[in-house]
């Protein structure tokens, strides 16, 4: 078993969920453009190739390189264009068809100067809490930036964009589909008005629950390819969903309710949700074979940089023999912070640090 902190994915559950989300996109006619900064890694990259995948979905220009370089060649960077792009841009140019997010008229005409190729814009759409993108009500913003991409000889304007991280505050479907519904609206409403636009939305819980896209014409979810305790508590996914959990060494027995282990923030981020009243960091599960079940009560109470401090049902641990397997509340930010991804059959797969 594993001496260290390790982080392991579980292949089949990996390749299920792509599948689930790959078949419900065709079924709904969508083009599919995965977020690949949950796994950061060409070999997961390559269970997508079993789909018809339109193309992938960065958050940053290393990462559209790594990619890139695997192969993929219809790439979109998911983040506010800012000039210091350009470099990396130049090169990555001559390896796919690059999509930018354009937020200020200025932008086409530095990207005419500055690149040779075509590339599509994307306007994001603010979600309604200020995270970025321009704001529906903002119309003579986003008519002047499509005006500034029509002068351009390089940059053709793709569609709106929106990720609506506010779904990640909803508790069930119902809520997910409450949370989304203004997103929805939005992106209906920018299609009615800009008919030759494309329409994507971006997040996980949405892409699993929702039934009907009508007016959205690509989605670009990445989380689900591990899911987390999080989407669990969401209602995205069920806990057999769940593809990656964390192995951490107990350290020290402090009580029957109380043990420090090797693993904190350097290894499950900070990202927490609230049990009750208390902070949970990551779900304590106990591992039969391939599976792997929640120890109710039990889980990641306090971190500090390498400690962890795991409260609950510490016997039961013990008496596993294991080492303590945490789920990690969001997959995105843990699997970031691990250098590879271990699986239980003892292979190891490559993965980078892209962010
Ligand atoms: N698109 C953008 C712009 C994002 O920032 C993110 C994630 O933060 C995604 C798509 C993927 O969303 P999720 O992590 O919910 O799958």
């Amino acid at each position: 078993m594993f001496q260290k902190p390790t982080l392991i994915v579980d292949p089949e559950r990996c390749r299920r969920n792509i599948r689930r989300i790959a078949e419900k996109a065709s079924r709904h006619n969508l083009t599919f453009r995965p977020h690949f900064k949950t796994h950061q890694s060409l070999e997961i990259g390559r269970w997508f190739r079993d789909y018809p995948i339109d193309g992938i979905t960065v958050s940053s220009t290393s990462m559209a390189r790594y990619f890139a370089d695997g192969g993929w060649d219809d790439i979109t960077i998911a983040f506010p264009f800012y000039e210091g792009m350009l470099g990396e841009l130049k090169e990555l140019e001559k390896e796919a068809s690059l999509r930018l997010f354009l937020h200020h008229p200025s932008h086409a005409s530095v990207i005419d100067a500055a690149l040779n190729n075509p590339v599509h814009a994307y306007i994001e759409i603010d979600a309604g809490y200020g995270r970025s993108g321009i704001s529906i009500t903002n119309r003579k913003a986003i008519d002047e930036l499509i005006h500034s991409i029509q002068q351009s000889d390089k940059v053709s304007f793709h569609g709106f964009y929106i990720h609506d991280g506010g779904t990640y505050q909803a508790r069930g479907t119902e809520q997910i589909l409450d949370r989304v519904s203004d997103s929805y609206r939005a992106l209906q409403q920018l299609k009615a008005d800009y008919p030759e636009a494309k329409t994507s939305l971006g997040d996980t819980p949405s892409a699993s629950v929702l039934n009907e896209f009508d007016g959205i014409d690509e989605i670009t979810p990445g989380n689900f390819v591990f899911y987390d305790w999080m989407q669990v508590q969401i209602g995205s996914c069920s806990p057999d969903d769940v593809a990656v959990f964390a192995s951490l060494p107990m350290a020290q027995k402090l009580s029957n309710n109380k043990a420090i282990i090797h693993g904190g923030a350097v290894h499950m981020s900070k990202d927490f949700i609230l049990s009750g009243e208390a902070r949970n960091y990551g779900q304590v599960m106990l591992r039969s074979g391939n599976n792997f079940s929640e120890l109710p009560n039990t889980f990641l109470a306090a971190l500090s940089q390498e400690h962890g401090t795991v409260t609950g049902d510490i016997q039961a641990i013990m008496d596993s023999g294991e080492p303590v397997w945490v789920c990690p509340i969001h997959s995105c930010l843990t699997a970031n912070l691990f250098e590879t991804y271990h699986t239980l059959e003892g292979e190891t797969i490559e993965k980078r640090i892209l962010s």
